[in-house]
């Protein structure tokens, strides 16, 4: 006798926007064939894996066409109905196919149809003879050495795969410790990091403004709610969160920690794992495939008491979920730029209304969308405006380089202050947010630059002067010996990047330590984890970066940072750039002074007269996103009104346009209430990696008006012919505008 409905609706992972039908078939009893339960259905040609969303009497197809699932895959809903319910909202609110929605949160093994079952991971670890060995005296196994220093800076163990991250081919070195007896290998379950006895940190005593915080996201947790934490760089918010998920703990439920993906650092998991005996498990890019698919049964069945990871970990289940923690909420990172084009962040604020639990976003420099809501009452505002312990907020000072001699970008007074800070002892960090050589090669003689043969861009030179690279594209090649178009030989580099001002700073500061942390350098494994103990030890007494080191590290010796160029950011046709780059001087100059010692901020700029820049440095970042705030609510720019941007793109340079304007036709004819249709026009960067692009832009002042439109449109679009000739895309609320 059939028990319920035996028409499955199956998500399947295909840019369709649909789900399928099948039948029960011969398990039409099957009373077990619920919502989220995988299945394995022929599809096509070939035989995939479905997702089942619901179980309904009817179908909308012919009966006698359905077909019936091969086989279901799972015994208990793989997916737990809230998860399923979230997935189904970003479907709809990001308008991107179900399948790829609920395919790209799952881990990959899981789409493979593997079973859901957790498998012990191989682990290795010190014995008692082992932790009594001096590796100093390894000189002749430089290799034996380094793996037993890792192990000793580890007493609880490493996982293989977390050892494969630290070092290359370290098997046979291993093998030779294991002889010795001096290591051990263990099956483990995967990812679970109990923090090694007796070094448990104790948390430090809150200062008031903490007290006060935490006691106002405690009375919160057991219902939803959302609060921004506003604390400036190293007022101690990771601190608040701690306490927070002591708290939820303490209430038998788990937590989730969101964070940038440069911001999963060894560093911030040892603070974790030092402070809760509890497992905890970390969701990064760099895990194998088993190790993603344990971490997440885990998650799912309770064992991790806190889940750590980045974007796509929002999606992870959770048998008890207690909070939601995102930290760096401004951070750009959170936003998924290609395929479902999600924000993380406000995906965990949809789920944490789902699942009835508070969300906690902090930030030094929070996001105008965020502050908005904060100060129209949705969010609760909680403030942390002094540094905790005894850190100094540095002093921070604009150096006019208009009409100054530069040397690779740096000027004498910042080379001056360099000198001061490291005759003090200091160690001086120099911000440039551009990486390689220089950002493009000129002839002298005619004008020529170096330009991508792919994209509509210069190619940066790099690898010394040798190489040229497409940032845009990624494609390489030697760097022209003499000018391709006039034959002359004065070749030129233009402006600095990090690689240059490397060099010159080796001219200028012969003998210092010195290292460069940017994609290049970061790139081996270990490397930057190598970097960044060579800071910490103090051998480096000068540090050049990209971005990357603006996030979440802590370099307590740094009392002077540098900005080398932050001209790029104050005038860009990005109508987010100013708030970018207010963040980005806000979050680099909080490296500086968070010890014992007073920092010092340097700007190099050719505009000291701009205002949002004066603004910034004269009243902060809160005083600067008041003002940006009302420059957007003037132009009647998010977060007051809500866009969605389709984009196209095809080789054939005609087809992005005709397709767009197309439809804007299919648009204005379904009569879109409250939606603004602005374009199409070509993309800002027109031809990248060989195909030509452009996009048309949807405004309107009502989420409700846009999202009404969107859906019936995209069903349309998806059956255009045009629209199979091009790749086209859909971004609600687009953080990038080209
Ligand atoms: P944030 O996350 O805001 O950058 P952290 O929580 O990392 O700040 O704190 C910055 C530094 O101050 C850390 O070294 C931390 O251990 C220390 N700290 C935080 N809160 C306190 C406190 N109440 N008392 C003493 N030190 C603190
Ligand atoms: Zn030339
Ligand atoms: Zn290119």
């Amino acid at each position: 006798m059939p028990t319920g409905p035996s028409i499955l609706q199956v998500a399947i992972a295909t840019p369709l926007r649909r789900c399928f039908d099948y039948h029960l078939g011969a398990l039409l009893s099957s009373a077990a064939v619920m919502p989220g339960v995988r299945v394995k259905v022929s599809f096509g040609r070939s035989s995939t894996v479905g997702v089942v969303l619901e179980r309904v009497d009817e179908s909308r197809c012919q009966a006698g066409k359905l077909k019936a699932i091969s086989a279901p895959l799972d015994e208990l809903p793989l997916i737990p109905s809230s998860l399923l319910a979230l997935l189904q909202w970003a479907s709809d609110y990001y308008a991107h196919p179900i399948g790829e929605v609920i395919f790209s949160a799952l881990p990959s093994l899981l789409r493979q149809g593997e079973p859901a079952e957790r498998r012990e991971v191989e682990h290795w670890c010190l014995t008692c003879l082992g932790a009594s060995q001096e590796p100093d005296q390894l000189t002749r196994a430089p290799r034996q050495a380094a793996l037993l220093r890792l192990l000793m800076d580890h007493p609880e163990g490493l996982s293989a795969s977390t050892i494969n991250e630290r070092q290359d081919n370290w098997r046979p070195s291993m093998r030779k410790l294991a002889e010795k007896e001096w290591v051990v290998r263990e099956q483990r379950p995967a990812l679970l990091l109990p923090a090694p006895g007796g070094t448990r940190d104790e948390a430090p005593t809150l200062n008031v403004e903490q007290q006060t915080a935490l006691a106002s996201l405690c009375t919160g947790l057991g219902h939803f709610g959302v609060s921004l934490l506003d604390g400036v760089t190293g007022s101690g918010k990771t601190e608040v969160y701690l306490g927070l998920i002591g708290e939820v703990l303490a209430r038998g439920e788990q937590a989730l920690v969101l964070v940038p993906e440069i911001g999963l650092t060894p560093q911030l998991l040892d603070r974790f794992r030092r402070r809760f005996p509890e497992p905890i498990a970390v969701l990064h890019s760099g895990l194998s495939g088993r190790e993603r698919l344990d971490a997440w049964l885990m998650a799912r069945d309770g064992d991790a008491a806190i889940v750590i990871g980045t974007r796509s970990a929002v999606f992870t289940p959770l048998a008890r979920p207690g909070v939601i923690i995102l930290d760096e909420e401004h951070d750009a990172s959170f936003k998924q730029q290609d395929g479902f084009r999600y924000s993380a962040r406000d995906v965990a604020v949809k789920r944490a209304q789902l699942e009835n639990i508070p969300v906690l976003l902090g930030s030094a420099t929070p996001s105008l969308e965020t502050l908005h809501n904060a100060r129209l009452g949705r969010y609760s505002h909680l403030r942390l405006c002094e540094r905790a312990g005894n850190a100094r907020h540095p002093e921070v000072a604009v150096l006019d380089v208009r009409k100054q001699p530069m040397n690779s970008g740096l000027s004498l007074a910042l080379v001056n202050a360099m000198r001061r800070h490291l005759d003090a002892d200091g160690q001086v960090l120099l911000f440039l947010n551009r990486r390689g050589y220089a950002p493009t090669l000129l002839c002298h003689d005619c004008g020529w630059v170096a330009k991508c043969r792919r994209c509509d861009a210069h190619m940066t030179l790099f690898a010394g002067r040798k190489r040229l690279r497409c940032h845009h594209c990624g494609s390489e090649r030697p760097a022209d010996p003499a000018c391709p178009e006039c034959r002359g030989s004065e070749l030129c580099p233009v402006g600095a990047g990090t690689e240059r001002l490397e060099e010159a700073l080796q001219g200028l500061f012969p003998g210092t330590g010195m290292v460069r942390i940017d994609r290049d350098t970061t790139r081996r494994k270990g490397a930057m984890q190598a970097l960044l103990d060579s800071v910490h030890d103090g051998s480096a007494r000068i540090l050049v970066g990209t971005q990357m080191l603006a996030k979440g590290h802590h370099f307590p010796e740094v009392t002077l940072v540098g900005m080398v160029d932050v001209d790029q950011g104050l005038f860009s046709a990005d109508f987010r750039a100013t708030e970018r780059m207010a963040q980005l001087i806000t979050q680099v100059a909080g490296r500086a002074g968070r010890a014992q010692r007073p920092g010092q901020v340097l700007i190099q700029t050719h505009h000291p007269d701009h205002p949002l820049l004066q603004l910034l440095l004269r009243e902060g970042y809160a005083a600067f996103a008041h003002a940006a705030l009302e420059e957007r609510r003037q132009a009647n720019l998010p977060p007051f009104s809500h866009l969605a941007l389709l984009r196209a793109e095809a080789v054939d340079g005609e087809l992005p346009l005709r397709f767009l304007r197309q439809a804007r036709e299919l648009a204005e004819a379904l009569h879109p209430y409250g939606v603004q249709l602005l374009g199409p026009i070509p993309a800002p960067m027109e031809r990248r990696a060989g195909r030509v692009r452009a996009q048309l832009l949807l405004q309107a002042n009502r989420r409700v008006d846009l999202h009404r439109l969107l859906d019936p449109w995209l069903q349309q679009l998806e059956t255009d012919k045009l629209g199979r000739k091009v790749r086209w895309s859909v971004d609600v609320d687009p953080q990038e505008m080209f």
